[in-house]
Protein backbone atom coordinates (compact mmCIF):
# COMPACT_ATOMS: atom_id res chain seq x y z
CA UNK A 1 0.00 0.00 0.00
CA UNK A 2 1.36 3.37 -0.68
CA UNK A 3 1.75 6.00 1.70
CA UNK A 4 -0.93 8.18 2.49
CA UNK A 5 -0.60 11.55 4.04
CA UNK A 6 -3.16 14.23 6.35
CA UNK A 7 -2.68 16.20 3.11
CA UNK A 8 -1.31 16.45 -0.64
CA UNK A 9 2.69 16.95 0.47
CA UNK A 10 4.58 20.20 -1.62
CA UNK A 11 6.01 19.38 -5.27
CA UNK A 12 9.21 19.48 -5.63
CA UNK A 13 10.73 22.63 -6.85
CA UNK A 14 12.66 21.80 -9.94
CA UNK A 15 15.09 23.91 -12.29
CA UNK A 16 15.09 23.50 -15.72
CA UNK A 17 18.02 22.52 -17.45
CA UNK A 18 19.45 24.03 -20.44
CA UNK A 19 18.88 22.11 -24.03
CA UNK A 20 17.05 19.48 -22.19
CA UNK A 21 13.06 18.98 -21.60
CA UNK A 22 14.29 18.12 -17.98
CA UNK A 23 14.93 20.28 -14.49
CA UNK A 24 17.25 19.74 -11.35
CA UNK A 25 15.11 18.42 -8.11
CA UNK A 26 16.29 20.51 -5.99
CA UNK A 27 17.33 19.17 -2.77
CA UNK A 28 18.56 22.48 -0.45
CA UNK A 29 20.25 26.59 -1.18
CA UNK A 30 23.39 27.03 0.75
CA UNK A 31 24.83 30.47 0.35
CA UNK A 32 28.38 31.69 0.86
CA UNK A 33 28.52 35.18 3.07
CA UNK A 34 31.13 37.69 1.84
CA UNK A 35 33.15 36.11 -0.70
CA UNK A 36 34.29 38.92 -2.85
CA UNK A 37 36.77 41.78 -1.20
CA UNK A 38 34.97 44.92 -2.33
CA UNK A 39 31.32 43.89 -1.41
CA UNK A 40 32.79 42.75 2.26
CA UNK A 41 34.89 46.08 2.06
CA UNK A 42 31.16 48.05 1.24
CA UNK A 43 29.32 46.17 4.05
CA UNK A 44 32.52 47.29 6.71
CA UNK A 45 34.55 44.34 6.66
CA UNK A 46 38.26 43.59 5.38
CA UNK A 47 40.24 40.77 5.35
CA UNK A 48 40.19 36.57 4.54
CA UNK A 49 37.74 35.08 6.93
CA UNK A 50 36.93 31.30 6.94
CA UNK A 51 33.90 31.22 5.00
CA UNK A 52 30.58 31.07 6.21
CA UNK A 53 27.19 29.98 5.22
CA UNK A 54 23.22 30.82 5.76
CA UNK A 55 20.38 28.31 3.89
CA UNK A 56 17.39 29.35 2.37
CA UNK A 57 14.19 26.88 2.17
CA UNK A 58 13.99 25.43 -1.58
CA UNK A 59 10.91 26.93 -2.04
CA UNK A 60 12.24 30.28 -1.85
CA UNK A 61 13.19 29.77 -5.70
CA UNK A 62 11.72 31.67 -8.31
CA UNK A 63 12.67 30.06 -12.09
CA UNK A 64 13.34 33.74 -14.10
CA UNK A 65 15.51 32.94 -17.20
CA UNK A 66 15.61 35.48 -20.11
CA UNK A 67 13.80 33.55 -22.06
CA UNK A 68 10.68 32.92 -19.93
CA UNK A 69 10.99 36.05 -17.66
CA UNK A 70 9.42 36.25 -14.05
CA UNK A 71 7.71 38.46 -11.73
CA UNK A 72 8.00 38.95 -7.56
CA UNK A 73 5.85 41.17 -5.63
CA UNK A 74 8.04 43.08 -3.17
CA UNK A 75 7.92 41.40 0.35
CA UNK A 76 6.26 42.51 3.42
CA UNK A 77 8.41 44.26 6.38
CA UNK A 78 11.07 46.20 4.57
CA UNK A 79 11.76 49.50 3.34
CA UNK A 80 15.26 48.56 2.22
CA UNK A 81 15.05 45.23 -0.33
CA UNK A 82 19.02 44.77 -1.69
CA UNK A 83 19.94 42.70 -5.00
CA UNK A 84 22.78 40.44 -4.79
CA UNK A 85 23.78 38.85 -8.29
CA UNK A 86 25.34 36.26 -7.90
CA UNK A 87 27.17 32.63 -9.58
CA UNK A 88 24.95 29.56 -8.24
CA UNK A 89 26.21 25.76 -8.31
CA UNK A 90 24.04 23.28 -8.71
CA UNK A 91 25.35 19.69 -6.90
CA UNK A 92 24.92 16.57 -9.03
CA UNK A 93 26.24 14.04 -6.82
CA UNK A 94 26.39 13.32 -2.81
CA UNK A 95 29.81 13.90 -1.12
CA UNK A 96 31.25 14.84 2.35
CA UNK A 97 34.66 15.80 3.17
CA UNK A 98 35.43 16.83 -0.56
CA UNK A 99 38.74 18.23 -1.17
CA UNK A 100 38.62 21.25 -3.41
CA UNK A 101 40.46 18.94 -6.04
CA UNK A 102 37.77 16.83 -6.48
CA UNK A 103 35.10 19.18 -6.15
CA UNK A 104 34.59 18.94 -9.86
CA UNK A 105 33.08 15.75 -9.62
CA UNK A 106 30.46 16.69 -7.87
CA UNK A 107 29.13 19.95 -9.67
CA UNK A 108 26.30 19.05 -11.80
CA UNK A 109 26.16 22.40 -13.11
CA UNK A 110 26.00 26.34 -13.00
CA UNK A 111 23.28 29.04 -12.86
CA UNK A 112 22.80 32.83 -12.22
CA UNK A 113 21.10 33.75 -9.19
CA UNK A 114 19.95 36.70 -6.93
CA UNK A 115 20.16 36.71 -3.19
CA UNK A 116 17.36 39.36 -2.57
CA UNK A 117 17.66 40.83 1.07
CA UNK A 118 15.56 42.51 3.06
CA UNK A 119 18.88 44.90 4.04
CA UNK A 120 16.89 46.95 6.93
CA UNK A 121 15.88 43.13 8.77
CA UNK A 122 19.43 41.93 7.79
CA UNK A 123 21.51 44.66 9.46
CA UNK A 124 19.46 44.68 12.58
CA UNK A 125 19.50 41.25 13.49
CA UNK A 126 23.61 41.78 12.58
CA UNK A 127 23.11 44.52 15.41
CA UNK A 128 21.89 42.56 17.86
CA UNK A 129 23.66 38.96 17.50
CA UNK A 130 20.47 37.06 15.63
CA UNK A 131 20.32 34.65 13.06
CA UNK A 132 19.64 36.40 9.48
CA UNK A 133 17.05 34.58 8.64
CA UNK A 134 14.35 37.15 8.43
CA UNK A 135 16.60 39.23 6.02
CA UNK A 136 17.81 36.60 3.77
CA UNK A 137 14.76 33.77 3.53
CA UNK A 138 11.50 35.38 3.06
CA UNK A 139 9.51 33.98 0.18
CA UNK A 140 10.52 34.43 -3.60
CA UNK A 141 14.45 35.56 -2.14
CA UNK A 142 16.22 33.32 -4.55
CA UNK A 143 15.15 33.76 -8.33
CA UNK A 144 17.08 31.80 -10.67
CA UNK A 145 17.65 31.47 -14.36
CA UNK A 146 18.33 27.60 -16.15
CA UNK A 147 21.12 25.24 -15.13
CA UNK A 148 23.62 24.90 -17.39
CA UNK A 149 25.15 21.58 -17.54
CA UNK A 150 29.03 22.08 -16.46
CA UNK A 151 30.46 19.51 -19.08
CA UNK A 152 29.13 22.86 -21.70
CA UNK A 153 31.36 24.88 -19.83
CA UNK A 154 35.16 25.90 -20.85
CA UNK A 155 35.87 29.10 -19.11
CA UNK A 156 33.86 29.36 -15.87
CA UNK A 157 37.02 30.66 -13.66
CA UNK A 158 37.16 33.46 -15.62
CA UNK A 159 33.54 34.69 -16.43
CA UNK A 160 32.10 37.97 -16.10
CA UNK A 161 29.00 38.42 -13.67
CA UNK A 162 27.16 41.85 -13.81
CA UNK A 163 23.42 43.02 -12.97
CA UNK A 164 21.35 45.97 -14.16
CA UNK A 165 18.54 47.31 -12.49
CA UNK A 166 16.29 49.13 -15.48
CA UNK A 167 18.80 48.62 -18.21
CA UNK A 168 21.73 50.61 -16.12
CA UNK A 169 24.63 48.30 -14.90
CA UNK A 170 24.98 47.95 -10.40
CA UNK A 171 27.00 44.90 -10.28
CA UNK A 172 29.80 44.03 -12.35
CA UNK A 173 32.77 42.03 -11.30
CA UNK A 174 34.91 38.66 -12.66
CA UNK A 175 33.87 35.27 -10.74
CA UNK A 176 37.69 34.89 -10.34
CA UNK A 177 37.44 37.93 -8.01
CA UNK A 178 35.77 35.23 -5.41
CA UNK A 179 38.01 35.38 -2.08
CA UNK A 180 37.21 31.34 -1.97
CA UNK A 181 36.57 29.82 -5.26
CA UNK A 182 33.68 26.79 -6.26
CA UNK A 183 36.41 24.46 -5.00
CA UNK A 184 37.07 25.96 -2.08
CA UNK A 185 33.42 26.34 -0.71
CA UNK A 186 32.70 23.05 -1.82
CA UNK A 187 35.65 22.20 0.43
CA UNK A 188 34.28 23.99 3.39
CA UNK A 189 30.64 23.32 2.50
CA UNK A 190 31.19 19.44 3.11
CA UNK A 191 32.84 19.50 6.12
CA UNK A 192 29.78 21.04 8.15
CA UNK A 193 26.73 19.18 5.91
CA UNK A 194 26.86 16.08 3.52
CA UNK A 195 26.19 17.72 0.20
CA UNK A 196 23.27 15.64 -1.95
CA UNK A 197 22.79 15.82 -5.36
CA UNK A 198 19.73 18.93 -6.27
CA UNK A 199 22.01 21.37 -3.59
CA UNK A 200 22.53 24.67 -4.96
CA UNK A 201 24.98 26.49 -3.57
CA UNK A 202 24.72 30.96 -3.90
CA UNK A 203 28.58 31.95 -4.06
CA UNK A 204 28.37 35.45 -3.24
CA UNK A 205 27.30 38.56 -4.30
CA UNK A 206 30.41 41.64 -6.09
CA UNK A 207 29.80 44.99 -4.55
CA UNK A 208 27.03 47.18 -6.01
CA UNK A 209 24.67 45.80 -4.06
CA UNK A 210 21.61 48.20 -3.84
CA UNK A 211 17.84 48.62 -3.38
CA UNK A 212 15.25 48.10 -5.84
CA UNK A 213 11.51 49.62 -5.84
CA UNK A 214 8.51 48.10 -7.08
CA UNK A 215 8.36 47.79 -11.04
CA UNK A 216 12.19 47.60 -11.52
CA UNK A 217 13.59 45.23 -14.01
CA UNK A 218 16.62 43.41 -13.22
CA UNK A 219 18.62 41.60 -15.62
CA UNK A 220 21.56 39.58 -14.43
CA UNK A 221 24.38 37.38 -16.28
CA UNK A 222 27.05 35.25 -16.27
CA UNK A 223 29.21 35.20 -19.48
CA UNK A 224 28.14 31.31 -21.05
CA UNK A 225 25.36 31.18 -18.82
CA UNK A 226 21.29 32.05 -19.52
CA UNK A 227 20.47 35.21 -18.15
CA UNK A 228 18.06 36.11 -15.87
CA UNK A 229 15.37 38.58 -15.97
CA UNK A 230 13.19 39.59 -13.27
CA UNK A 231 10.73 42.26 -12.63
CA UNK A 232 9.50 43.45 -9.18
CA UNK A 233 5.41 44.30 -8.31
MN1 LIG B 1 24.55 36.92 -1.00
Amino acid sequence: MSQRYVFTPPSIVGVPVVGTDEQLPVHRIYCVGRNYAEHAKEMGFSGREDPFFFIKPADTLVVAAEQAPATIDYPTLTQNLHHEVELVVAIGRAGRNIAATDAHHHIFGYAVGLDMTRRDLQNEMKKQGRPWCIGKSHEQSAPIGWITPAAKLDHLPAAAIDLSVNGEQRQSSHIHQLIWNVGEIIEHLSRAWTLQAGDLIFTGTPEGVGPVVRGDRLQARVDGLTGLDLRIA
